[in-house]
């Protein structure tokens, strides 16, 4: 692998890789200096710091190359926390917290100034969410800040699963990666903000779904498609993409060319006129959460083939489907 040139004068881990390790000790040493660290929570990785340190954030969005309109999640360890950085926690908010917390939810809400803007790419609120990861949690219990922490994978590259994908990526570009092992939901948080009236707004899906939302709070409006100025850049169509052309087909198209050169991302059944070796199966038992979670390793795996072109099919009839196919659909050309 190349050597990153990066010019980061407090990593004096430049042109090395980072140490991947399960030591909450050492990466609340880390993340309390001020440095960037990776970290499982059950969506995806997380590339970590301090939420209150404005240095630390820079350096979160310099690592990723991420651009500074792409505001960062800032999780936290206790709902009793949330009012000490949102100054509004009205009542739809607390009974969705109270249901899916710890968990893939993110919710948007009025931020305090002690969450700086370069957090919130400017905006006035901000997106908290309680990470369902013992080892995170734990973390957060022992560090006396909130853990800002956008997918630890370059801007607009597939998110990382395991922490592997971490290093492979980002390993030469920071000091430590705690190792939680593959991440059980798989795909990204599903972020509700709030209209004036305090309704509902469903900013990104995840596999927390507007039904499950609906139950708790009742009638809630989808967002989720924006080409500029994004009020979550999730909402950005080339997000989560692989460097191989993914393109999208109906489950029973036999026009295409295919050739020993074209792969395929099945849901529960592989393409009949593809060759087997460039496939692979999110869940062989149709299991969407086993999907889900195999979701972006999967394709990893068919990225680093070599393939001229990577085809896949929405995944019909199936309920909970919509956050897998809202990434298929971003990942896709
Ligand atoms: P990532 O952690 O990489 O999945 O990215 C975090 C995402 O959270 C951003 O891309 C936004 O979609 C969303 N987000 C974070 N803060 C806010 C906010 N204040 N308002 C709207 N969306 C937000
Ligand atoms: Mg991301």
């Amino acid at each position: 692998m190349a050597k990153v040139e990066y010019d980061l004068k407090t990593y004096i881990c430049q042109h090395m890789s980072a140490e991947i390790g399960t030591d909450i000790q050492k990466a609340a040493e880390l993340l309390i200096e001020g440095k960037v660290v990776g970290i499982p929570t059950e969506t995806v990785y997380g590339l970590a710091a301090n939420a209150l340190n404005t240095d630390a954030v820079a350096d979160i969005f310099r690592i990723k190359n991420r651009p500074d309109f792409d505001p960062l999640i800032v999780h936290i360890a206790d709902i009793s926390q949330v009012e000490l950085y949102a100054s509004l926690f009205h009542e739809k908010a607390v009974k969705l917290a109270e249901a899916f917390w710890p968990g893939p939810l993110t919710l948007v809400l009025p931020k305090r100034n002690n969450i700086p803007f370069s957090v919130t790419s400017g905006l006035d609120t901000v997106g908290l969410r309680i990470p369902r990861h013992s080892l995170t949690l734990e973390l957060l219990k022992q560090l006396p800040f909130p853990l800002a922490a956008p997918s630890a994978n370059p801007f607009g590259y597939i998110s990382p699963t395991i922490a592997q994908h971490v290093a492979d990526q980002l390993g030469e570009l920071i000091p430590y990666i705690l190792d939680g092992g593959p991440c059980t939901v798989g795909v990204e948080s599903t972020i509700v903000g709030f209209d004036k009236s305090f309704n509902p707004v469903i900013y990104r899906k995840g596999m927390i779904t507007l039904n499950m939302i609906e139950r708790v709070v009742g009638k809630t409006q989808v967002f989720t498609h924006s080409q500029s100025n994004p009020q979550a850049p999730g909402m950005l169509t080339s997000h989560y993409a692989p460097r191989t052309p993914l393109k999208i087909i109906s489950s029973n198209d036999n026009t295409n060319n295919f050739s020993n050169r074209t792969g395929f991302l099945g849901f529960d059944a592989y393409h009949p006129l593809i060759p087997q070796n460039n496939q692979i199966l999110l869940s062989p038992s149709g299991d969407i959460f086993e999907a889900a979670r195999n979701l972006y390793a999967s394709l990893r795996i068919l990225d680093k083939l070599g393939l001229d072109v990577i085809y896949c099919s929405l995944i019909i009839g199936i309920p909970g489907a919509e956050a897998l196919n809202d990434r298929l659909r971003r990942a896709s050309v």
